[in-house]
């Protein structure tokens, strides 16, 4: 079946304390629908329901510190103990080290080389593709990640033509800077990324708004941007009900955040790994096992059908 990962930076699973996480206070009923009144997993229970397993998972790598994310999302997606690698938890972008493991060991690429068919939904700007011609663009592990595993990056032109999804969701950000296309509402959005990764064996989006607003500690903000998130969540799982039991959304995370806005830094909190979609039986129950951000991109690999031939 086919996967559609949606990453989501900064956001763990915080205490149930309505004044420092917003999760207890956003207008989220997606994310109440699937796990309750808390909307959001507990962090020591495996959910399940039908065709649902949501898996509280470590982002710390079993290193001492803040996890951060050019070490988390390349975990993320690469399955290796990136921390272990460089020695630290790295922050921002990834290191001359990182972007080689994510050339040889991203998912996308493995998953390309098993001849599947992997897309990035995000859309870049032009001022971006710009700057990656004359080298000064500073390149995210998932744009490292895409790169390396020859995927064509998104442009406004298929932003125009709801190929594709801007990293804010609605493409607001974009036609405030001047850009000239129609914003979408975020149940659109999450409608067009369903029916994007519905043409792929794997796809990503990617949005770290959760992770930004989290660093202003802004409860407003935060629950603003839950409240988006939540909307376009529902407008993927419609069109991922209407895929025919075809497409998998996986949710996860690279580290803490959001959850906490009691400190402007990311936290220690465990992270959701959230499967939608899934088939009953084998697979769903191989997946409730996991333990770290580290066992997510095996996982993912496994449900679009690739065999990961590291040892365990
Ligand atoms: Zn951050």
């Amino acid at each position: 079946m086919n996967v559609l990962l949606l990453f989501v930076d900064g956001m763990g699973i915080g205490r149930d304390d309505p004044a420092i996480n917003p999760f207890i206070s956003a207008r989220i009923p997606v994310f109440r629908r699937l796990f309750g009144d808390a909307g959001m997993i507990p962090c020591d229970t495996v959910s399940r329901s039908d065709g649902f397993v949501g898996v509280p998972v470590d982002a710390t790598m079993g290193f001492p510190g803040i996890p951060q994310s050019a070490t988390g999302q390349t975990a993320l997606l690469t399955g290796e103990n990136t921390v272990a690698i460089e020695g630290r938890h790295v922050s921002g972008h990834p290191t001359p080290g990182l972007k080689d493991l994510l050339k040889r060991r991203c998912i996308f690429r493995i998953a390309r080389e098993a001849g599947k068919t992997v897309t990035f939904i995000n859309a870049y700007k032009d001022e971006s593709f710009k700057m990656m011609e004359d080298g000064t663009y500073p390149a995210s592990v998932s744009t490292v990640a895409a790169l390396s595993a020859s995927i064509p990056l998104r442009t406004v032109v298929d932003l125009r033509e709801r190929r594709a999804v801007y990293h804010d969701i609605t493409s607001r950000t974009l036609k405030d800077r001047g850009c000239s296309l129609e914003t979408v509402s975020p149940e659109e959005a999450g409608g067009i990324a369903a029916s994007v990764a519905a043409g792929y064996d794997l796809s990503m989006f990617e949005f770290f708004l959760t992770d930004k607003v989290g660093h202003r500690q802004d409860m407003a903000g935060a629950r603003n941007m839950l409240a988006r998130l939540d909307a376009f969540l529902g407008g993927v799982l419609r069109n991922v009900a209407g895929a025919g039991g075809d497409l998998c959304m996986v949710i996860a995370s690279d580290h803490g955040n959001v959850e906490d806005l009691s400190t402007p830094e990311h936290t220690r909190n465990p992270v959701p790994a959230l499967f939608v979609g899934l088939p009953a039986g084998a697979l769903a129950e191989k997946i409730s096992g996991m333990k770290s951000i580290m066992d997510v991109p095996r996982a993912i690999l496994e449900i679009i059908g690739v065999r990961d031939d590291r040892p365990e």
